[in-house]
């Protein structure tokens, strides 16, 4: 296996996927992007976002009654650049957001109050009023929420569409710390509890404006099949919510996102199309046209469309394993540095023209600038020797990795670029400078503590 990693094995997407970031590293390089002075960037396919968007939204479209509304709302988290929703607007794509700062980007994204959903679990009343003021939809997430919520409705009249988060505590997935669904879960209601299916149903007979119901179960880990029992279980719920209350009450199913994302190969498995299928076979009134539906996918929508491109600046042995000191650790990969069984990331070794590399395989580390043991993109890897000036990439990091910049040894964010083929790159966001770096550290402050 060279630096095209798994290509004999991918469909024709995938394969079209690896051939556009190849050419793009190849110009970043060229035209200086990446380089000594500026040794690790990030780079978002543009062409291969606006796939993932167009599969999406016809995977639901192949499933759903004609007239059927369907929202579908990224989840701000995974990408929150603002860019990134812009393009997904473009794209008929809206936000679900979980805090003042992602319904910003939303909003300075252009995302109408329409297509953006708020769920956070901890909203402050301020944001409940803002959220209701701007009428964009809410899901409670607990009694305590809905006690706000009711106040609020109480003293105004509100556009927003109300639902309340459950959680149908199905169990975990391979992911401790990612698993929503858990009996203990910190979201939602859950639904097993002693007396909470009664209290949910009585809230929303209570309160002819709660319109929505709403459950997010998946994550990276969970299978798909336990997603779709979450599914299924709202759309139970909302039935009998709606027979007691003897009316349509429920008009919309929020079934949330959390597509696993395949980081082991250029595949692109599950699809929406299966999963769509799959809650079309399982849930089919989800579909009949009695619902309307919103999803909340994240990692899906972005993960293989980002890269981190680093230098190798050192090659080293150590201890008898060759180690390649680069400029990208545990700043734009802190799932998979501190978490390295649950995060592996495929890394490609490009040259120092920024070309595939080629050769023989060797087992190396691949580290990051961090100064501490445990910064490693990757350990005992075999792949194509990586030397001084070469660079390696971190794959499938276009969702929770270099957006979610880490400032561990104050390493400055790296700049964001999209790319097109062709060689055509645009900045997404700037590299931070280091007097960033220091006004946000306090520079301004300097003899606050003297
Ligand atoms: C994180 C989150 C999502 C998105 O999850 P992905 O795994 O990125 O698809 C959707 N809805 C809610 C409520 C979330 O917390």
């Amino acid at each position: 296996m060279g630096a095209h990693i798994g290509t004999e094995e991918t469909d024709g997407s995938g394969a079209a996927r690896a051939a556009r970031r190849d050419e793009a590293v190849r110009a970043a390089v060229d035209q200086g992007l990446l380089g000594p002075d500026s040794p690790v960037v990030a780079l978002l396919d543009v062409t291969g976002i606006r796939e993932s968007a167009a599969a999406l939204r016809a995977a639901f479209e192949a499933v759903t009654a004609p007239g059927t509304a369907v929202l579908h709302a990224f989840a701000v988290k995974a990408t929150p650049l603002v860019p990134v929703l812009r393009l997904l607007r473009e794209e008929g794509i809206g936000a679900e957001v979980a805090s003042p700062g992602e319904l910003a980007l939303a909003r300075a994204a252009g995302v109408p109050a329409e297509m953006t959903v708020l769920d956070s679990p901890a909203k402050t009343p301020a944001e409940l009023r803002e959220a209701l003021d701007l009428g964009i939809a809410v899901n409670a997430d607990n009694p305590q929420e809905l006690t706000r919520l009711d106040a609020l409705m109480r003293s105004a009249t509100s556009r927003s569409p109300i639902g309340i988060r459950v959680n149908p505590q199905l169990g975990a997935g391979s992911i401790e710390a990612l698993s929503t669904a858990t009996a203990t879960s910190k979201f939602g209601v859950a639904l097993r509890d002693e007396g909470a299916r009664e209290w949910v149903v009585r809230a929303y007979l209570d309160r002819p404006w709660l319109t929505r119901l709403h459950a997010h179960t998946g994550s990276q880990g969970v299978p798909l099949s336990l997603m779709v029992r979450g599914a299924a279980e709202t759309y139970a719920l909302a039935e009998e919510i709606n027979r007691r209350a003897g009316r349509r009450q429920v008009d919309t199913l929020d079934i949330g996102g959390g597509l696993p994302v395949n980081f082991a190969s250029e595949a692109t498995t599950p699809t929406y199309a299966q999963y769509a299928r799959m809650l079309a076979g399982e849930v089919p009134g989800l579909f009949g046209g009695r619902y309307g539906l919103v999803t909340e996918f994240g990692r899906s929508l972005l993960a293989e469309h980002g890269t981190v491109v680093a230098r190798v600046e050192y090659a080293k042995r150590s201890g008898g394993r060759a180690v390649a000191v680069t400029h990208a650790g545990v700043q734009v990969a802190a799932r998979t540095v501190y978490a390295p069984q649950n995060w592996p990331l495929r890394i490609a070794a490009y040259d120092a023209k920024g070309r595939p590399k080629e050769g023989p395989v060797v087992v190396q580390d691949v580290a990051g600038p961090a100064c501490f043991a445990g910064d490693l993109l990757a350990e005992g890897r075999s792949m194509p020797l990586l030397e001084q000036g070469d660079y390696a990439a971190a794959l499938d990091t276009g969702a929770y990795y270099f957006a979610h910049h880490y400032a561990y040894n104050s390493l400055a964010r790296p700049g964001v670029y999209g790319f097109w083929p062709g060689g055509r790159f645009a900045v997404v966001r700037e590299a931070q400078t280091v007097r960033e770096v220091v006004a946000e550290s306090g520079g301004a402050q300097v003899d606050a503590l003297t």
